[in-house]
């Protein structure tokens, strides 16, 4: 048997009709930026995430940017970002000429937590960016409590767990302004790139939109120097399609998970996902740990399982942030995570089958 890591098709088969004519659609009404569409996808995200404004945009990188930008975020400052997530998380923080400033996350749910964040607090700190890694919410009460009291920013980056909540309180909804993506591979994917903006904040979503277009609020005025950053209409018309089937995907997501969960509970060499008990998860990923992580990867691509790592180099270890100059043992948790993390196939519509099979690998690696 063969088990890629991503199948698109169970997804996608089911909505082949609608998306075809939705491609119709715009198609023929010969308006492809800026539209009909991006007005009804972004209404319709804003009513899925809770939130005030949905504001489309290019993709996750920039969303994050963008919001930073639009906080007024600038050269001098220090936003707080964890140590063990994705390089665009850092990226966004320095294209507005800010500096990272790393903190560990929890080792038991990959997430930073407020006590460790205030540690890392100084006169120069503008934003925190938690990241709900993995598809788990972070606690995002006690962050924004923390925030609050020191006169920070939050921008949440929500690009893995759209849907994920804590305290009946959905991710992307906490946050002065909040970015996610619809990378393909994310839970709610375009067929291209996208991402959003969300945020309660009439004034901070106005100012995202004069900079998501040129920095315009009106045609061929522009009272910023601001960016080409839109969502075009045919990402837009398809993922509104996509919107409306994302929470039945998210309860399959889950049930792939507690399978996984309930056939590798007892082998003892691996550290499987560990549900925060406050807070929910739409499982983007299914992560697991083992110092064999090399040997079990190699074992399971020979057995025709696809595996990946996210992420195999922390941020502070890439040579792009040589200037930082952080050196390995710097952020142990994340280097630890670095080593030992592996991402096992999981998709909508992912067969038993095919989930017994993966179980059934990497329980004859450990036998
Ligand atoms: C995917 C991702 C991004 C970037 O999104 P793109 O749309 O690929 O630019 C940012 N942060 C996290 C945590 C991500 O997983």
């Amino acid at each position: 048997m063969k088990v890629p890591f991503l199948n698109f098709s169970p997804m996608h088969d089911a909505i082949r009709e609608e998306m075809a004519s939705a491609f119709q659609r715009v198609y023929d009404s010969n308006w492809f930026v800026m539209g009909k569409e991006l007005d009804a996808f972004e209404k319709a995200y804003s009513e899925f995430n809770q939130t005030n404004h949905a504001i489309g945009v290019s993709n996750g990188l920039d969303a994050l940017h963008l919001s930073l930008k639009s906080l007024g975020v600038s050269k001098g400052d220090e936003v707080i970002v964890p140590s063990n997530t994705y390089i665009a998380t850092v990226l966004a923080v320095s294209y507005v000429g800010a500096t990272p400033v790393f903190v560990e996350p929890n080792e038991r749910t990959y997430n930073i937590e407020a006590d460790n964040i205030a540690n890392k607090i100084t006169s120069k700190t503008k934003a925190i960016i938690p990241v709900h890694l993995y598809g788990q919410s972070a606690r995002m009460d006690s962050i924004m409590e923390l925030a609050n009291q020191s006169g920070l920013f939050v921008v949440e980056d929500n690009a893995q767990a759209h849907g994920a909540e804590c305290g009946g309180k959905l991710t992307g909804s906490w946050g002065h302004l909040n970015a996610t993506s619809f990378y393909p591979g994310k839970n709610l994917g375009a067929l291209g790139d996208g991402g959003a903006i969300t945020t309660n904040s009439d004034e901070f979503a106005d100012m995202v939109k004069m900079y998501r277009n040129y920095g315009s609020r009106e045609k061929y005025v522009n009272e910023v120097p601001g960016y080409n950053m839109r969502l075009d209409e045919m990402q837009a018309a398809f993922l509104n399609i996509k919107l409306a089937n994302l929470k039945k995907w998210t309860a399959d997501r889950q049930r792939i998970a507690a399978s996984y969960s309930k056939q590798l509970h007892d082998i003892e060499q691996i550290i499987l996902p560990e549900k925060d008990e406050k807070c929910s998860h739409v499982y983007h990923l299914y992560v697991i740990r083992t110092n064999k992580r090399k040997e079990l990867q190699e074992y399971l691509l020979n057995n025709g399982v696809s595996t990946l790592i996210h992420y195999p180099i922390p941020p502070h270890l890439q040579k792009a942030y040589d200037d930082l100059n952080f050196s390995r043992g710097a952020f142990p948790i994340a280097e630890k995570m670095a080593d030992e993390v592996l991402s096992l196939p999981l998709w909508p519509g992912m067969s038993e089958d095919e989930i017994n099979y993966v179980s059934k690998q990497v329980r004859s690696f450990f036998k």
